[in-house]
């Protein structure tokens, strides 16, 4: 009887054993084997996110702002106003703007070589993006990164001048003054970016963006109203030649692609930061500055490949909702006008070619036209002379002994 006792006694230890829950897990462990809830974390991780911002560029209205999906007002991450991201390559037309307000041009030209300084050594998109001597103008319509290093790193566009005239002309963030501004890595909303291209559409006048008008009570009683705040960013010229520039990034360069749903006048640039975690577009019609940009909210989460590309991933975003709102509202066509005291000028390809670009003369063999501030203009090209008096007198000279 007591061996009996004594073996029910075991089955039952040995069941109350097996019976004993296991021991609870670590938190973290049960997060991680929970499923649904890393489905639903990776599901949210990778949720492609976008801003997208309309500014009237003379007034500083907003006429049209997504700042995230399914908005209830008040709530949600804007997109548009509560974020910082490098703005990649659309910050050049800044870099450019000094270069010109410092007496370059378009045609001014520069290696398209790889350099170091100090250690620093940006590369092109692409390996076959390497040349000879490149003009300014097709530099920033290819987006060339060594170009626009060479600005940085000299006294073409020094960075601490980029900054002063990137916050002239509407950029509030801070940004901080080192050679590879130039390839936009200081973060920035991008509503201050787009209000800042709004600078150039507008004649150089940054015009403060806003949403709001005036506040009102239920008896028509004004309680507060809202002005826009008038800068006077870089002079009238150098917004013209800028303009005219950035209108060949659509025409010939990054945003070719433009034209795919939009056919009217377009200027803008293209935006991609590295490993394609941001997607940029911002640009301008006579009429309307607007910008997107295309991401994540967590920045480990990137594209990881070309489809992350400004020019791919938020430029579309742009250009259709420019051919539907030109058409839908019937916006009357309007052109970019050149400024008073841009004029158009014709230069020699070769000493272009030498890195030295002069005026042409009737003898160049091979020419380019582009505009230019009058008031830079370089001197004439003397490879080429007018008239062959001084290589005349030389050959009489020379025959004379
Ligand atoms: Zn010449």
């Amino acid at each position: 009887m007591k061996k009996l006792v004594l073996v029910l006694f075991l089955l039952f230890l040995m069941n109350l054993v097996s019976a004993t829950p296991a021991m609870p897990q670590p938190f973290e462990n049960c997060m991680k084997y929970d499923n649904n809830f890393i489905e639903n974390v990776k599901k949210d991780a990778t949720k492609i996110q976008v801003g997208f911002v309309v500014i009237d560029p003379f007034n500083g209205q907003i006429k049209a702002m997504v700042g995230g999906e399914n908005q209830i007002f008040g709530r949600g991450l804007n997109h548009v106003t509560e974020i910082r991201r490098q703005p990649g390559s659309a910050m050049k037309p800044f870099i450019y703007t000094v270069a010109i307000s410092n007496g370059y041009y378009p045609t001014f030209t520069l290696l398209n070589q790889k350099f170091d300084f100090h250690g620093w050594s940006p590369s092109n998109f692409s390996e076959n993006e390497y040349g000879g001597y490149t003009t300014l103008r097709s530099a920033l319509a290819h987006s060339f990164n060594v170009i626009a290093g060479r600005m940085t790193t000299s006294d073409i566009a020094p960075p601490n001048q980029v900054v002063k005239f990137a916050n002239k002309m509407g950029i509030k963030s801070r940004l901080v003054a080192v050679p590879s501004i130039a390839l936009g890595t200081s973060e920035v909303t991008p509503l201050e970016l787009t209000s800042a291209y709004g600078t150039i559409v507008n004649k150089g006048v940054h015009v403060s963006p806003t949403s709001i008008k005036k506040i009102e009570d239920r008896n028509n009683i004004l309680i507060d109203k809202f002005m826009p705040i008038y800068t006077e960013a870089i002079s009238v010229q150098t917004a013209s030649v800028i303009t005219n520039m950035l209108h060949s990034v659509v025409t010939s360069g990054t945003g070719r692609g433009v034209r795919r749903y939009f056919s009217y006048p377009a200027a803008g640039k293209t935006g991609t930061t590295q490993k394609y975690a941001d997607a940029w577009y911002v640009g301008f019609t006579p009429n309307l500055v607007a910008g997107v940009w295309v991401g994540f909210d967590d920045h480990r989460i990137k594209f990881t490949n070309t489809y992350g590309q400004g020019a791919v991933a938020a430029m579309p975003i742009w250009s259709k909702f420019m051919g539907k709102v030109y058409k839908e509202l019937n916006i009357p066509i309007k052109y970019f006008h050149i400024a008073p005291g841009v004029v158009r000028a014709t230069f020699c390809k070769t000493t272009m070619d030498l890195g030295d670009p002069k005026i042409a003369t009737s003898k160049c063999p091979e020419t380019v036209s582009d505009i230019i501030i009058s008031k830079d203009m370089p001197g004439k090209c003397e490879i080429h002379p007018e008239d062959d008096k001084i290589k005349k007198e030389k050959d009489k000279n020379s025959s004379d002994w």
